[in-house]
Parts: structure tokens; sequence; C-alpha cells
């Protein structure tokens, strides 16, 4: 190995499932300055992607076995330059080379590289480096300011539907419409349905978007003389 750069003893930082150990830690790429750590024995080289050939694996192998991202660099910050470079120069002369990243731009401006990505992501198991980047990005967002988040904005969405059932139905807000139709005898299922809503829809969101009319209905139906709501399910949709 003409590259390889320090010669000490390494420590075994962690096992593969196979039992191979492992001299860098799993999911991370060591890189300082202009050579990368090479997980299988711990050797320091300017292309630990060329250096692989000596252990018999090849870089897609290699990536995949240690959960590093398909994109990352097995190179020291040199190599990985020179290399971009020499890509960089490859793209202005070399014309299949220019018609593959006329391709790509296509792709990428029609969402297709966007789906496909999804695709290859969907297909297989989420390298641990993605992985734990997306952990660290929801780690940042407090679960409470999540939440508030979803809900104001889910309440929101509610309310504009219940807004236009009620316009359409002829009605000033949801709760007139939904007080009528039970005391008329009808169950929340049917008149969901009727306003061309999910049959749950007004079981489980009434309380959030008519909070009053939520409440009166509760006592109609378990008063005295309950309204029969269970029982006159509306056919039409
Ligand atoms: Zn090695």
């Amino acid at each position: 190995m003409a590259d390889r750069m320090v010669t000490a003893v390494r420590a075994v930082v962690g096992v593969l499932p196979d039992g191979e150990p492992l001299y860098a830690p799993f999911g991370t790429m060591v890189i300082a300055g202009p050579v990368a750590q090479c997980h299988l024995c711990g050797g320091w080289f300017r292309s630990v992607g060329a250096h692989l050939k000596a252990h018999g694996w090849g870089r897609t192998d290699y990536r995949e076995a240690l959960g590093l991202e398909r994109g990352q660099s097995l190179e020291g910050e040199d190599t990985r330059r020179r290399r971009a470079g020499a890509m960089r120069r490859r793209r202005t002369s070399d014309s299949a080379v220019r018609a593959g990243c006329r391709i790509g731009r296509e792709m990428a401006s029609s969402g297709e590289l966007a789906w496909a990505a999804a695709s290859a992501a969907r297909g297989r198991r989420q390298p641990e480096q993605r992985r734990r980047k997306t952990l660290r990005t929801l780690a940042s967002i407090s679960p409470r300011a999540r939440a508030e988040g979803t809900t104001r904005a889910s309440v929101a969405r509610l309310r504009d539907v219940a807004d236009r059932v009620a316009v359409a139905a002829g009605y000033d807000c949801l709760g007139d419409l939904v007080r009528e139709r039970v005391a008329a005898g009808s169950s929340l299922a049917g008149i969901s349905r009727e306003s061309g809503l999910h049959k749950d829809w007004l079981t489980r969101h009434l309380a959030k978007v008519a909070p009053a009319a939520a409440h009166d209905i509760a006592e109609a139906v378990s008063g005295p003389s309950p309204v029969r709501h269970d029982v006159k399910v509306s056919t039409t949709r």
C-alpha cells in the first residue's frame, strides 16, 4: 500500500453481523484532511475506494455494509477535489457525459429524480447515516411544537370542510345543520354521508368544529328521552 499514511495499533470499535471487526464507527466515514479511514483494517488512505480491492470489496457493497449513503465519498479531501475537478472537465468535453447530465437535469426538473430517489429509498433499507440525519432533524423540533403545528393546521382544515358542508346545505354553520338533523332522527353517520363526508367524520370531528352543538347533541342522545341517533342511517351519499 503505497498511500498508507499511518501504521499504529488500532482499536476495534464495532463488528459487522458476520463478525468482521470494524476500526471506524458504523454509519460514519472518518475523513481527516487528505486521508480517509478504512473500516475494515483501520488504515488511512487517500482513496479508501481504491484500497478496497485489497479486501476484495467493491465500493457499493462497502457503503451498504457500513451503513453509508450511496453518495458518501470514500476519499480524502485532495482526492475528492481532484475527482470533482476531473468530472467538471469531462462534463464540458465528453458528449456522452453531457447527455447524461442533461437527462439528469430534465429528470430533476420534472420531479422524476425525486420520485426515483424516493422509490429507491423505499425499496432498500435506509442507510444508517441518512437515518441518523432524519432523527437529528426530528429531534431539533420539539414534540410539543410539532403536535401544536399539526393540530392547528388540521383543525383549520376541518373548519373549512364544516363551513363548506353547512353552506351547501343552506345553513349558517354546521352546528345548526347537525342539531336539526339529529332532532329529526338522523344519525351522525347518516348526516356525514348525506354531506358527502366519511361516515365517521362527525363522530370524530364535531366536537372540534362545533363544540356547542356537540354538547347539545350529547345531551339529546343521552337524556331522558334520547333521540335514536343510531337507528336511522341515511342511504343517500
Ligand atoms: Zn482496509
